[in-house]
Parts: structure tokens; C-alpha cells; sequence
């Protein structure tokens, strides 16, 4: 799709809407003298009676569609923006007959936005039908937003002030799944770094928990994710817990959670490990209950490892587990994600459930080899989740969505009665400080006061992170700063 918007001021946004039906999308800054033989998109603007005039023309498919809208010139940015945004989704939407489900609402955070919609005085009735009216989202993921948000918010309200949770990252794997666009480096190829990485990011801990101590902040949560954290031995495990143990002390609401991810890399010495340094939440991630799409996305365990893996963390007391399903993954459908559901709830039966639908940003090998990727059920199956694990009792809790995920999905966390993860709510609704360590870990310091968040990269790559270490450690100082500049 070519989308030709000359001057256009809301460039960004009307992108992004265009994003949500079309892949491929090509931005041109002028108006076409000819119009190009393939799909195509022009917004224009033209000042009539006092108001500026917009006027979004699109065509695909021999289709063509047209619609305007006035807006005046005092109109708040923000306002005058929505609604060149609602006319360009009516046109895209007449021509491909497609119908995003969130609507012209692009934003990562749906259910902190609705959260805060009702914190600033809106029913959640309100909030809910304020959704679909104007931000043409659909009654079913309305509602799903709203159920969200109003969960999220009572969790919101057990950030303590001046706590802050600490995630330490494990960017290493034992092999990369095709679809993955995370950082993280395969062992295959990089176990030697691991133990100079254990090693420094020990170092960084402890630099890092001087800082904390020194403000006075009460840590909360613990979360170790990756990447795959059990990729390490049970001795390095044992290191990096133990020194996060020892420097920061026992989180003040017990939660402390680690990404065991995939079966491969877990052994029982392993789950030990955890267990006896206090860990109260692990994940465990099928991602499908299929051997053959496992086999297609290059996962190296089947369904009943991961069988094998939950009875082993269950008998060694593990009473809080996390399951990652995926939507979307290549070779899947509805009637087997159906089946991953059924499996999840009736063999598995986690306390924690969270459905991702596919993402696939430029790291991915996917998308690299340009093979078939989307399911195009991925819509249905994330709907299917919703519906199933609702009757199973299961709840959602926290929501974010991504840029480049199969029909601008959401990822959404479901919880049984009790099970909150606490981190995932503060990190995806912002509501508290994140400090971070690790390769690719990012520090968000969070003033509530002012609504300011300010961010702290660690460098992105092991190799990198251990090159530059010196020089990164020092950008960890500011946080000091930061916490005694704004007085938070
Ligand atoms: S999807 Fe998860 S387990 Fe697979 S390579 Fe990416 S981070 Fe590792």
C-alpha cells in the first residue's frame, strides 16, 4: 500500500492506522500527480470556510473508497488528529473489508489508557462504551479491556511508595525459535559468553543494590527473565540468585519470579535451585500444545516434556506457574488451538495463563526468510482464549500490545482467583520504578507525582554489555540523581 500524505502533521498516527490492514506499507510526502496502479492512500488537506478540510481517498483491490472531515482550526491537536484517523480507518476498512479489533486505538497500553479513563471520573460502564464509540474498538475487546483495566487497577493500588521492582536479565537461550525477535544470543553458538555474563551481571547487582539501599527503596517484586534463565547451570543459577538474594534482600510482597521457559533446559537440580532461594513464580511456556507447530517454529520439546516438566515442578511444591501460549504460530489453526486451550486448562491447569498473539519485528528469522507467517485464525484464536479460559475461571489482569503482531492483537495475562503476578501489572501499567540489570534490561524510573518516566539502557548485546560494561554501570548512577533531583 502506497499512503501518500502531503504535509501531513499526523504522519505518524495515520501510518500506523494504515499499518493495521495493510503489511507492507509505503509512505510517500507528496501528492501523486498519477495515481500507481497498486492499492494506494492519499490524505489531503485543504483550508474551506475557516476550517481546514480533510479528505482521505484510498483504493485496493479495484475498490475505492472516499470520506472528509472538517476539523477547525482551534481543535486540539490530539482531537483534530482522531478524527483524520477515523475517516482514513472508514476508508481502509470499506476497501478491505477488514475490521481491526482496537479500532483507531494504536497505543501499546490499552488497558492502562481505560484504567485511566476511569480514574479520571468516568464509570466503567462508561469507559467501556467511550471505547467502541469513539475509538471504534469492538464490543468484545471493549469489554475485554475493560475487565482488564479494572483489575489492574486494584493491583495499582499495592505499589508501595518508593518500592520498585527488580528484573535481571538472562538474554541466552539453548536454540532461537523461528519467530523470535527478542535479543537473545543461542548457547549453541555463544555458551561461552555465559559465564563472564553471569559474572558481570553480578557486578552490576551489586552496584545496583548500593544504590537502592542508599535512597532507602523497598524492593517489591523480583523477576528474572530472558531469554531463557534456566539456560544456566545450576551452579550459575545458584550464583546469580544467590548474590540477588544476599544484596537486595527478600522482596516486601514475597513475589519473585523466574522465566523458566522451555523444558529443555530444566532439570530437577535446577528446580531446586529456585525453590530453595525463595522463588514463588515460575513460567513454564508450551507456547502450543502441538508437536507439529513446535516442531515448524523450531522448539525442541514436545507437548509431553512439558507435561514431564509440570509434574516435576508441582511435586517439588511449585503452586504459582505461568503457561505462554502464542495465537498465530505458522502451522497452527483454530480447531488445534482449540485443543492447546482444552490441554492447558485440563492437563496443565496453571495459576497463570498468558495468551501472546505472533509478533514479528526484524530480528526474527521468520520474517528474514520471508516465509508464510501469520496464521490467519490468529483473530479467532486470541478470541477463542478469552472465551475458554474465562469459563475456566481464569481472569485477565494485565494487557500490552506490540507494533508488527498479527492483526494488531493484544497480549493478554489471565489469572485464577489469587494469582496476580504483581511485576506484570507495574511494568506493562507503569505504576512503578523498574531497575533493570542486565544485556538488553531497561531501567524505568517512574515519578508518579509528575507522571514522568525516564529511562536507563543497559546495552542491548552480551558481547556489547560485556565490552562497554564500565561505561554502562556509570549511566546506573543516575538514578540517585533522578530520586533526589525530583524528589521522589
Ligand atoms: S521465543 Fe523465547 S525461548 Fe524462543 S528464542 Fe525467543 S526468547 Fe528464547
Amino acid at each position: 500500500m502506497i499512503l501518500y500524505l502531503e504535509h501531513n502533521r499526523f504522519h505518524y498516527e495515520l501510518e500506523n492506522i494504515t499499518r493495521l490492514f495493510f503489511w507492507k506499507v509505503e509512505v510517500r510526502e507528496e501528492n501523486p500527480q498519477a495515481l500507481p496502479a497498486e492499492d494506494w492512500c492519499c490524505v489531503s488537506s485543504r483550508a474551506e470556510d475557516g476550517r481546514v478540510l480533510f479528505t482521505v481517498r484510498a483504493c485496493a483491490d479495484g475498490k475505492r473508497a472516499e470520506r472528509s472531515c472538517a476539523v477547525s482550526p482551534e481543535a486540539e491537536e490530539k482531537a483534530a488528529e482522531h478524527e483524520v484517523s477515523r475517516i482514513l480507518f472508514g476508508c481502509l476498512a470499506e476497501i478491505t473489508g477488514k475490521r481491526p479489533a482496537f479500532g483507531v486505538m494504536t497505543g501499546v497500553r490499552p488497558a492502562k489508557y481505560t484504567a485511566n479513563l476511569i480514574a479520571s471520573g468516568m464509570t466503567p460502564d462508561e469507559a467501556e462504551r467511550y471505547l467502541q464509540e469513539h475509538a471504534l474498538v469492538t464490543p468484545q475487546k471493549a469489554s475485554l479491556v475493560r475487565q482488564t483495566a479494572e483489575a489492574g487497577r486494584k493491583l495499582w493500588a499495592m505499589a508501595r511508595p518508593r518500592g520498585y521492582s527488580l528484573y535481571v536479565s538472562i538474554p541466552f537461550c539453548p536454540s532461537r525459535c523461528s519467530y523470535c525477535s527478542f535479543v537473545s544470543k543461542s548457547t549453541e553458538k555463544e555458551r561461552k559468553l555465559v559465564a563472564p555474563y553471569v559474572e558481570a551481571l553480578c557486578r552490576e547487582l551489586d552496584e545496583t543494590a548500593k544504590i537502592t539501599k542508599d535512597l532507602g527503596l523497598t524492593l517489591q517484586t523480583i523477576y528474572i527473565g530472558g531469554g531463557t534463565p534456566t539456560v544456566l547451570s545450576a551452579e550459575e543459577m545458584r550464583t546469580l540468585i544467590g548474590t540477588v538474594r544476599e544484596r537486595f534482600g527478600a522482596p516486601a510482597d514475597g513475589e519473585f519470579s523466574v522465566e523458566a521457559g522451555r523444558p529443555d533446559t530444566m532439570d530437577e537440580e535446577k528446580l531446586l535451585v529456585l525453590k530453595d532461594a525463595g522463588v514463588t513464580r515460575i513460567s513454564i511456556n508450551p507456547q502450543t500444545g502441538s508437536d507439529e507447530v513446535l516442531r515448524r517454529v523450531g522448539r525442541r520439546h514436545t507437548a509431553a516434556d512439558i507435561e514431564a516438566c509440570y509434574r516435576m515442578a508441582r511435586s517439588l511444591g511449585f503452586d504459582n506457574i505461568n503457561a505462554d501460549f502464542i495465537a498465530g504460530l505458522p502451522g497452527d489453526d483454530l480447531e488445534s488451538f482449540r485443543r492447546s486451550m482444552d490441554w492447558a486448562v485440563n492437563v496443565l491447569d496453571p495459576e497463570n495463563i498468558t495468551v501472546h498473539a505472533l509478533t514479528l519485528k526484524r530480528a526474527s528469522r521468520m520474517r528474514e526468510g520471508q516465509e508464510e507467517i501469520f496464521s490467519p485464525e490468529a483473530s479467532a484464536m486470541v478470541d477463542h482464549a478469552e472465551e475458554a479460559l474465562t469459563a475456566a475461571g481464569y481472569a485477565p489482569y494485565y494487557m500490552y500490545r506490540q507494533k508488527g503482531t498479527v492483526d494488531s492483537l493484544e497480549n493478554t495475562g489471565y489469572t485464577k482467583p489469587g494469582y496476580p503476578c504483581l511485576y506484570n501489572t507495574f511494568i506493562m501499567d507503569e505504576v512503578q520504578t523498574i531497575i533493570a540489570c542486565g544485556a538488553g534490561a531497561v531501567t524505568k524510573l517512574l515519578d508518579p507525582a509528575a507522571n514522568r518516566i525516564e529511562r536507563i539502557f543497559d546495552m542491548k548485546y552480551p558481547q556489547e554489555y560485556l565490552n562497554r560494561f564500565d561505561e554502562m554501570l556509570q549511566r546506573k548512577y543516575y538514578i540517585k540523581e533522578f530520586y533526589e533531583q525530583y524528589g521522589v
